[in-house]
């Protein structure tokens, strides 16, 4: 797994310095969400939006809960934070989510203008920052997103690949539709 981040200022800061030094804090509460998720038998993913320190909207899974296939952690996050701040604009935020982004969740990064994105576990079947595509950081969008992968990415593909076990296996509960 490769761990890059991109600096949208070259010549800035060291690499070592980039990142703040609670992003594994804030990975811990998206994986809080997975869980959230994996009880209501909903692919587990779950993602953060933090504002200056503060997390200002989190969400996880509920495409099965919620009939709605925009229903993605990230998704829920990012209304969440620009409700929150009484805005769309979330620029100077950071989204930490547990998977990396689809191409759907990486375009409403890239439209919410978030200025850093920290994913945990690569997403080789969807994934749009880096695996195959990288439209947080196409120059040739309006906006670029500075970009961290593999964070907690052990736990965070843990936690997926024992939910596909168990719904191999016939064993998830789910909560019922009328239990949200
Ligand atoms: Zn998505």
């Amino acid at each position: 797994m490769s761990n890059h981040m991109r600096d949208e200022h070259p010549g800035g800061e060291p690499p070592s310095l980039l990142g703040p030094p609670d992003d594994e804090t804030f990975m811990r509460v998206a994986l809080q969400e997975a869980l959230l998720a994996y009880e209501r038998g909903e692919v587990p993913v779950g993602a953060v939006v933090v504002d200056d320190g503060r997390i200002i909207g989190r969400g996880h899974n509920l495409r099965e809960t919620l009939n709605d296939p925009t229903a993605h952690a990230e998704m829920l996050a990012l209304t969440a934070a620009a409700e929150a701040r009484g805005e769309w604009r979330l620029d100077g935020c950071s989204l930490y989510v547990t998977l990396e982004p689809c191409p759907m969740c990486a375009g409403a990064i890239v439209n919410a203008r978030i200025k850093r994105v920290v994913f945990g576990a690569s997403d080789p079947k969807a994934g749009a920052c880096g695996t195959l595509f990288n439209l947080v950081q196409d120059a040739r969008l309006n906006h670029r997103t500075e970009l961290q992968s593999g964070l907690l990415s052990g736990e965070a593909g843990e936690i997926l690949k024992s939910f596909f076990r168990e719904a191999r296996a016939g064993t998830l509960k789910r909560k019922r539709k009328d239990e949200v």
